[in-house]
């Protein structure tokens, strides 16, 4: 066989799938301009264009406050821009060690170990986690990212999948286990498709019932609930009984990164045992430093956690006044329905080239096909004006693409 041209044709075959689909990724150029997010500027062939994203994951716009891009500006200027070596060859700054105590108090844990992302934390935590003990079970949250999902595989664990959310399934599937087999439960706080919130504490119990150890994704609600905004468990007051809280430093703190908390045997113990941490350049030292900016105001202002809750109030009302669909969301992001790959790539780019609004069509595999959506944040930058302009472009977009 002629490897090389059997794996082209393969990959072209692929490729024109996925255009025929609707699925193609390509990228949109965006340069996000500093003081005035979320308006950013879309290059494109015949110039550059100014419009409103709606699909950032910069939930609080953090990634540009002033605060942010001093502290990052500084450690710069002072320590330079990579950190130059693994966290075990000259890679550890004061900055890394500084972030981990802070995170983990955070949390209310005695340990914090940072990542290069949110993903590679799940990833390398879970897999190093799983195979510690022999004849471990792991029990997934059907939506649970594909990080997760990862780590688990990566694990000689045995996987159990419950449905979203439904704590029955949970529970029987806990139920039929081997008693005396070691488990993790394994799942989010805010699942980042549908919007929907799990129920801490009713998970929590069941873990405690069966002997289980609990391993949090905070991944799209640090920074954004609790009274100092550590996160779901921090809103709820289930923290202490969470054994490993993992999260991002990308999205709400609006820098990049990961981490996991938890007590300090257990955290130790990735830090000595997983490959993702081990074998990878450690984050530069002015990404810490920004993270470490950005948490520290994150943790004081109280006022833009409300004002992030009350821009998503708002958006809903406005798209339920307008009589357009959205799922039920408890919580900051709002997925708008629209069948079909396709035609939900079709309104985006509708919505782009025609409004200047840029929406994240999301499809399979990231949702199940058929359920593709468009999904929408409202962060506390987004003004009155800015969603009376989204959904104005939705009402004339979605009514022809449902047609169609
Ligand atoms: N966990 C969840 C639930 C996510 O949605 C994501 C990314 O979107 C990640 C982990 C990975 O985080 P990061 O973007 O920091 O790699």
């Amino acid at each position: 066989m002629d490897t090389r041209q059997t794996l082209l044709a393969h990959c072209a075959g692929h490729l024109d799938t996925l255009r025929a689909e609707g699925r193609y990724r390509d990228f949109a150029p965006l340069e996000k301009i500093a003081g005035r997010f979320p308006v950013y500027r879309w290059h494109r062939a015949g110039g550059a264009r100014e419009i409103t994203v709606w699909s950032a994951n910069d939930y609080l716009g953090m990634g540009t406050h002033p605060a942010v891009l001093a502290a990052a500006a500084g450690a710069v200027a002072r320590m330079g821009v990579g950190a130059g070596g693994t966290r075990n060859i000259s890679g550890t700054s004061p900055l890394h060690a500084e972030l981990e105590a802070l995170l983990a108090a955070w949390n209310g844990k005695a340990a914090g170990l940072i990542f290069g992302s949110g993903y590679t934390a799940n990833q390398a935590a879970l897999s190093a986690l799983l195979a510690a003990l022999p004849g471990m079970e792991v029990f997934s949250d059907a939506m649970n990212h594909a990080s997760m999902i990862d780590g688990m595989r990566r694990s000689p664990a045995r996987r159990h999948i419950w449905r979203h959310n439904d704590l029955g399934h949970l529970e029987s599937l806990l139920a039929a286990a081997d008693p005396a087999a070691p488990k993790v439960i394994a799942f989010e706080s805010v699942y980042s498709m549908e919007g929907d919130v799990a129920p801490l504490h009713a998970i929590c119990d069941l873990a405690e019932r069966y002997g289980a150890l609990t391993y949090l994704d905070e991944v799209h609600a640090v920074g954004l609930y609790g009274p100092t905004g550590a996160g779901i468990a921090e809103r709820d007051g289930a923290a202490s009984r969470i054994d490993i809280i993992q999260g991002t430093l990308a999205k709400g703190i609006g820098v990049v990164g990961g981490y996991v908390t938890g007590e300090a045997s257990l955290v130790d113990y990735i830090r000595s045992t997983a490959g993702g941490l081990i074998f990878t350049t450690s984050m530069p030292p002015a990404t810490a430093a920004a993270a470490i900016a950005s948490i520290r105001h994150i943790q004081g202002d109280a006022a833009l956690r409300r004002r992030l809750a009350e821009r998503a109030v708002a958006l809903k009302a406005a798209l339920d006044a307008a009589g357009l669909p959205r799922l039920d969301s408890a919580s900051h992001i709002v997925p708008v329905p629209v069948p079909g790959a396709g035609r939900c790539r079709a309104v985006a780019r509708r919505l782009l080239e025609e409004f200047g609004l840029y929406v994240t069509p999301i499809n399979y595999p990231t949702v199940p096909r058929g359920t593709e959506r468009l999904r929408l944040c409202a962060t506390p930058h987004h003004d009155d004006a800015m969603i009376a302009a989204l959904v104005r472009a939705l009402g004339a977009v979605l009514p022809a693409a449902q047609a169609a």
